[in-house]
């Protein structure tokens, strides 16, 4: 899609500090962390939110987890835990209109959300 901040990073035409990736998924670190641990995972192609995901290609969502987990990993903190969390839409606090999961942790998390 153009126009689109995650296509952009997806396709490498907007630099982001990428941590992991597949043929299908970038994970890459959040620009405005909430925690030590801070990585948004994203699918190559847009779509707008993951429910819209999970409706057509549903083996992307759980490449998505499966890249988290190995990003949970990789950062370390696969022993302390972990948080993934998918906003969607405007009660959801959606910000970025291209499917995302955050992975978060390195601290204690509060719950429930505000
Ligand atoms: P959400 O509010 O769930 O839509 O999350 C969007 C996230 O994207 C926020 O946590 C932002 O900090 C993050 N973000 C926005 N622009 C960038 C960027 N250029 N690189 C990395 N993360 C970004
Ligand atoms: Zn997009």
């Amino acid at each position: 899609m153009s126009d689109c901040l995650f296509c952009a990073i997806a396709s490498g035409g907007i630099p982001a500090d990428v941590v992991a990736s597949t043929d299908r998924v970038v994970a890459f670190r959040d620009i405005q962390p909430q925690a030590p641990v801070h990585v948004l995972i994203i699918p190559r192609a847009h779509h707008d939110d993951v429910p819209s995901i999970a409706d057509v290609d549903p083996t992307l969502v759980a490449e998505m987890f499966a890249l988290a987990a190995q990003v949970a990993r990789a950062e370390g903190i696969d022993a302390t835990g972990s948080r993934l969390v998918t906003n969607t839409g405007a009660d959801g606090g959606q910000t970025v209109p291209h499917a995302h999961v955050h992975l978060l942790g390195g601290r204690r998390l509060s719950w429930p959300p505000g």
